[in-house]
């Protein structure tokens, strides 16, 4: 039986980073994939935006792992010549009843570090975007817009150059490590059977299907998970805005807000649809609660403006109304397997984290 010392599963952003950072700690590595490329998953279907680590909880790890990885992010897309733009948000509040949730948001900001947020009068706000409506708002200066795909192609080609392989059309379809080792078998057109020192579980929306299959490991470990779809819809033609818009988070997202690209097109959403099945197909007729989420802060939006774009699946921990959960990320000391690391619910704001979520799952793996 073939034999490689580490494993990652997924292609997708944080699998990358996972085999990147590991690749250049020396590890032998193999990308396990099984789509036809990288990024196929969740990973081309976001906002694309950096966040700087505003809305979770202190302590959390995604606050600790967003705004480290922000920082890590901007420093790898200057040094490796990957597009963004560090454009700014203005996160507003419409009504005069939201501003005590601003207010908390700040704060929040403030308990994990991003200290250079600028709360902004209603008049400053609108003179920065003339069409803009609000009451008050909160300027993130560190908040940007990134190409994701030459950001992936940037840590692929870095994980390449460190040795690490990415074999692609290579679903994992099982995994026994009840003898201290991996064993693992991959369907496709050549199916494989070989064994590992260890596995990282990057999978996505598919890391609790996997980790639930995994003989040895014990499956009071593994989460629950939901599906919460995304829906955007775009705006044809450049849009009036120079930063990104945000409305005040809701109900398990952070609200129908406006992104730009870096060609300086409009998109907004995602809202939240919670769904059995993944499926990405845009309902045309959601556009409607999408006018009015929109026109409480851009008022002028013309009737019939938007189109349907695109929808990604948020792999949550928490289901409708509970809590909002934090990523989870187990090694050895949370299921007692030396050499496996599971990420599970790796959600908004993974993009972002990527790069300091590979350094912690690299430390962790040894
Ligand atoms: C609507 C939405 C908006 C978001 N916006 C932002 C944002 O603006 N900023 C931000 O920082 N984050 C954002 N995120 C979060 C971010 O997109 C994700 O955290 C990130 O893309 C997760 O990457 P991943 O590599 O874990 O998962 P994925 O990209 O899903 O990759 C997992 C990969 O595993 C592969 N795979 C699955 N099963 C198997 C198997 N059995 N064998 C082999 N391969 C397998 C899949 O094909 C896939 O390529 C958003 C998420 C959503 C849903």
């Amino acid at each position: 039986m073939d034999q490689i010392e580490c494993v990652v599963i997924g292609a997708g952003v944080v699998g990358l980073a996972i085999a990147r950072a590991l690749a250049a700690r020396g590890r032998e590595v193999i990308v396990l994939e099984r789509g036809e490329a990288i990024g196929i998953g969740t990973s081309s279907r976001n906002s694309e935006v950096i966040h700087a680590g505003l809305y979770y909880p202190r302590g959390s790890l995604k606050a600790e792992l967003c705004v480290r990885g922000r920082a890590m992010l901007y420093d790898y897309c200057d040094a490796r010549g990957v597009p963004y733009s560090r454009c700014g948000k203005l996160l507003v509040a419409t009504a005069r009843n939201q501003l005590p949730q601003l207010a908390a948001i700040q704060q929040k900001a403030i308990e994990n570090g991003v200290s250079d947020l600028v709360r902004v009068s209603a008049a400053e706000a609108m003179e920065m975007e003339p069409q803009l409506q609000c009451v008050e708002a909160v300027l993130s200066p560190q908040t940007g817009i990134i190409d994701s795909h030459q950001y992936m192609l940037a840590l692929q080609g870095d994980a390449e150059r460190g040795g690490a392989t990415v074999a692609f059309h290579t679903p994992v379809t099982d995994i026994d490590a009840r003898d201290g080792v991996f064993i693992l078998e991959t369907g496709g057109e050549a199916p494989m059977r070989f064994q590992a020192a260890c596995v990282v579980n990057s999978a996505g929306l598919y890391a609790n299907e996997i980790a639930s299959k995994m003989r040895g490991l014990d499956s009071r470990h593994v989460p629950p998970l939901y599906f919460a779809k995304g829906n955007y819809f775009s705006v044809s033609g450049r849009t009036p805005f120079q930063r990104l818009i945000y409305p005040m988070p809701s109900d398990a997202g952070l609200g129908v807000h406006l992104t730009i690209d870096l060609g300086g097109q409009a998109k907004f959403g995602p809202d939240v649809e919670w769904i059995q099945k993944i499926d990405y197909g845009v309902d045309p007729q959601r556009a409607e609660s999408f006018y009015a989420a929109i026109r409480a802060y851009w008022p002028s939006l013309p009737d019939r403006a938007l189109q349907p774009a695109y929808a990604g699946i948020r792999p949550k921990l928490s289901g409708p109304g509970q809590p909002a959960a934090d990523f989870v990320i187990q090694g050895k000391a949370a299921h007692g397997m030396a050499g496996l690391v599971n990420l599970y619910g790796i959600e908004s704001p993974g993009l972002t984290a990527s790069l300091a979520i590979a350094e912690k799952v690299a430390r962790m793996v040894g």
